[in-house]
């Protein structure tokens, strides 16, 4: 039996350092090139591992060296990667991460393999799907695939959440087939047409996608914090105040945190808000580490840090 299932991305994130992004024609020699296992499926199943989750990855990789480094390093948390699909006519995704001195960045991502994630592969999984008791995914992979798996885990009374990134608007179906859809304050906007500024806008955004058919919305709100919507009830949770130096993968430890916590527990508006306190610690804790799972924590240094 898993804690959690994640179908999505597997990424290599290969990142050059430069002194300054160069302009179109031009070219620079940079500082510093490293590659780090990425994707925000990957990031999220990572995170869910190191809090102590049982996980399960879905999803597809290339016949490529940078296949093998993704897979070998999702082993080293202990995540099962016996059903991850490898494409032989497709390289694995990959995002090219070009970062200034200043730390501005430009990023292009090819998903090559990550679409390769179709219905047959998924229709292959449903024992995976009916041994996991909360099945997370992203917009980093097909959407078909993402509703099908929703289709069949709603059929076997799973918990569903979906983070609907990168920022996309969401068909009605996949909506209602969401128990959770955690957005980011862009894809809110993006997704629901109302900037979440401030408590009234918050909300309204997130009963825009209730009335849609999801049980419940959570926002992430960057340092203010994550706000938890359902028909009934409205909280914002603070987030934590910490010196923050970089929020990559900020919202993917939120989810991590937030599917790990709950797959220990029933879900309602009482345990979602322990799940919300909870990741708000996780991702503070994240925020103040530079890198993507590598500022990823462990659960003995959340409760070292938090208590
Ligand atoms: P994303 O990384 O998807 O853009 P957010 O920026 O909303 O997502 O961040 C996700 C979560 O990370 C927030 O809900 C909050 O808990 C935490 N977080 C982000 N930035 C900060 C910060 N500056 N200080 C403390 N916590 C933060």
């Amino acid at each position: 039996m898993f804690d959690i299932c994640v179908l999505g991305s597997l990424n290599m994130d290969l990142v050059i350092n430069v002194e300054r992004i160069p302009s179109i024609g031009e070219t620079i020699l940079a500082k510093d090139f490293k590659k780090f296992p990425g994707g925000k499926g990957a990031n999220q199943a990572v995170a869910s591992a190191r809090l102590g989750s049982n996980v399960v990855m879905l999803g597809c990789i290339g016949k490529d060296d940078n296949g093998c480094i993704l897979i070998d390093n999702l082993k080293r948390d202990n995540i099962n990667t016996r059903y991850i699909k490898v494409e032989e006519k497709m390289p694995t995704g990959i995002a090219l991460i070009t970062v200034d001195s200043k730390g501005n960045n430009i990023i292009s991502v090819y998903p090559g393999a990550n679409m390769a994630v179709d219905l047959s592969y998924v229709e292959g999984l449903k024992e995976v799907f009916k041994n996991s008791k909360i099945i997370i995914s992203q917009f980093e992979t097909p959407v078909d695939a993402t509703l099908k798996a929703f289709e069949f885990a709603k059929k076997e009374g799973k918990t569903t959440i979906l983070n609907p990134a990168p920022a996309k608007k969401i068909d009605k179906d996949l909506i209602s087939l969401s128990d959770i859809i955690i957005p980011n304050e862009t894809e809110t906007e993006l997704i629901t047409g109302i900037n979440p500024k401030d408590e009234k806008d918050i909300k309204r955004a997130g009963e825009f996608l209730i009335k849609q058919g999801a049980k419940y919305v959570v926002i992430t709100l960057g340092e203010r914090g994550a706000a938890i919507i359902s028909k009934e009830n409205f909280v914002l949770v603070n987030a934590y105040k910490v010196d923050a130096v970089d929020t990559t993968a900020a919202g993917d430890s939120f989810i991590g945190a937030m599917a790990s916590y709950l797959s220990k527990k029933d879900l309602n508006f009482n345990t979602l808000y322990g799940a919300v306190k909870f990741a708000n610690k996780v991702s503070a804790i994240t925020v103040t580490k530079i890198g993507a799972q590598s500022s990823l924590p462990y659960l003995k240094e959340v409760f070292e840090r938090f208590g």
